[in-house]
């Protein structure tokens, strides 16, 4: 990190100052003590050559009381110089630092051994000869020569030495006066470095600070952008699994149910409705499924009873302000917003969601965003979901009739024989062909006829149960498949329809044949044939006997 490493040097450099500041002191008065050193070594030098002197004198006194009196007594000091003076003489000697110093030494000695070789011959003389004697040598004035050499030459030391003092005291004072000067730069060097130092702390504090605040807040858009992609990826994978659902089912109204389940997942919280456009009405929709708590919404609704639908694109209310469409049965909440996606594909109506309970602020942005997704998603499904059915219903039913087709009816049979011999159960066929058919058409027109083929067909629609299956073979033959059908139950469910073709007009608004009847042949897995083909065949002879016998009758298989 650039900022460690600048606080690092720093403190490296501050760390160099503060030691060599604390050196400059300590060198000072360094050279302060050999200067105080110096002046007491001066000092030393002054008060030894001041003893030996005061020593001397201390003799002369003493001689001078001896001469005078001839009492021994005061000879005592006198021996005391004498004992004491060598050694004095000799450290003087020994701690002379100059040559100078050592010649004065040299002379101070030579003068002190003359001045007690003097006062020996004084008080020897004394002794032997008495007072008089004494005094000529005394007034000879040869000792007080000695003295008052002596006297002068220390006195000019003390002078030499006193100047030399005057020197170093001077010096000390410069020094002294210095050393404040340098003590206090010195400290306000330390302080000055210390500042340095804060200054860099708190500017990397600060900063550290900065970055800290910035990764907090990084790691906080982190968080929210792993929330939102795993909340995205939450929701396509929702959407990518009702598309799946709505693909794989039959029928665009088998779709209902199927999103009522998948909305509430996607839209937690949110109610919702879907319409769809009806098949045979393009303003009208019919309510297929609801979810959440929605409000009272109608079964069917016109085009022009909601904003959206009318204008082609999504329509939101948020409170008693906005117009409400007519599909509305309770007034809004004034809180939460209502949504009209119409679901369009290919600039093709298929249906339209209405959503309610929708949050406010932000999250209401995304619970739209999230909705108009799913919408058009759900559109394009739809949309696929109708043409499937419709290319479905083409490619089985007979366009004429609405009957299966020929190839549907092949399918079937196979299939519910398959079944039949698993299940060991029985399949019924009953094969229908309508008398005298080619009169219809020669008496009243190819119009009428088909008019007649579609009243038929409608009647055996309406003659079998649910999972049988009727189709137009060709022309005007029809067949029942009748799955787990007993050839006895279907040749009575085959009397019963010709009974009532036979009781019915068809064709009833328009000219045509007063009454019209059928023939019908049985023939049934397994009591009859084993396959599909035999079944068949077995089921038109059982036909062509009935037509033989005088038609609008009824045979099963032989
Ligand atoms: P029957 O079966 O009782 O022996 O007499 P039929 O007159 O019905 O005789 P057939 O079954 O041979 O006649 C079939 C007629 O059905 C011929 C044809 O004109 C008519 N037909 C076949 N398909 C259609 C159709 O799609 N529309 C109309 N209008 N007529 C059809
Ligand atoms: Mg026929
Ligand atoms: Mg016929």
């Amino acid at each position: 990190m650039r900022s460690a490493k600048y606080l690092k040097f720093v403190a490296f450099a501050v760390f160099a100052v503060m030691v060599l500041v604390a050196a400059v002191p300590f060198w000072l008065n360094r050279s302060v003590n050999v200067l105080l050193a110096q002046a007491r070594a001066e000092l030393l030098a002054q008060q030894r050559l001041d003893a030996i002197l005061a020593s001397v004198r201390d003799a002369e006194t003493a001689q001078r009381g001896f001469v005078i009196t001839g009492n021994d007594t005061f000879l005592e000091p006198y021996e005391r110089t004498r004992r004491m003076l060598p050694s004095a003489l000799h450290d003087a000697k020994e701690k002379a630092r100059t040559d100078a110093e050592r010649t004065t030494v040299w002379r101070i000695s030579r003068l002190v051994d003359l001045k007690l070789a003097e006062l020996e011959e004084t008080i020897l003389l004394r002794r032997r000869a008495g007072f008089e004697a004494t005094e000529r040598v005394v007034s000879s004035l040869r000792g007080k020569q000695y003295m008052d050499e002596l006297r002068q030459l220390v006195a000019a030391e003390d002078a030499r030495g006193k100047a030399r003092r005057d020197a170093l005291r001077a010096d000390l004072l410069a020094r002294s006066g210095r050393s404040f000067t340098v003590s206090v730069a010195a400290t306000a060097c330390n302080i000055l470095a210390l500042g340095v130092l804060l200054l860099v702390v708190m500017r990397m504090l600060r900063e550290r600070r900065a970055i800290a605040a910035q990764l907090e807040t990084q790691a906080g858009q982190l968080a929210e952008a792993v929330a939102l992609t795993s909340r995205r990826n939450r929701e396509l994978k929702l959407v990518a699994e009702l598309l799946r659902a709505v693909e794989a089912v039959p029928a665009v109204v088998d779709a209902g149910p199927v999103i009522a389940r998948f909305m509430p997942k996607l839209l937690p919280g949110v109610a919702g409705t879907l319409f769809l456009l009806r098949d045979d009405d393009d303003n009208m929709l019919d309510r297929q499924a609801q979810w959440g708590r929605p409000s009272d919404q109608p079964w069917a609704i016109d085009i022009d009873a909601c904003w959206g639908l009318r204008h082609g694109a999504r329509y939101k209310t948020a409170g008693y302000g906005d117009p409400a469409c007519a599909h509305y049965r309770e007034p809004s909440d004034d809180a939460a917003a209502r949504l009209c996606i119409p679901l369009v594909t290919h600039d093709e109506l298929v249906g339209m969601v209405h959503l309610e309970g929708l949050t406010a602020g932000s999250m209401q942005e995304e619970q739209e965003r999230l909705a108009v997704t799913v919408a058009e998603q759900l559109a394009l499904a739809l949309g696929n979901a109708r043409l499937r059915e419709s290319l479905r219903r083409q490619s089985v039913l007979d366009p004429l009739t609405g009957l299966f087709n020929r190839r549907h009816f092949d399918a079937a049979l196979k299939r519910e024989l398959a079944r039949a011999r698993r299940k060991n159960v029985p399949v019924s066929l009953v094969l229908v062909d309508i008398d005298h058919f080619k009169d219809v058409n020669d008496g009243f027109g190819h119009a009428v006829g088909d008019a007649v083929l579609r009243t038929i067909a409608q009647q055996l629609r309406l003659g079998i149960r649910e999972g049988d299956i009727a189709c137009r073979y060709g022309g005007e033959e029809m067949v029942l498949l009748l799955p787990e059908c007993t050839a006895a139950d279907a040749g009575a469910r085959a009397e019963a329809i010709r009974v009532a073709l036979a009781a019915i007009t068809p064709n009833a608004e328009g000219e045509g044949p007063e009454r019209i009847t059928a023939s019908f042949g049985v023939a049934a897995y397994p009591v009859h044939a084993q396959d599909a083909e035999a079944l068949f065949w077995a089921a038109d002879k059982a036909l062509y006997r009935a037509k033989q016998h005088g038609r609008n009758r009824v045979v099963t298989g032989v």
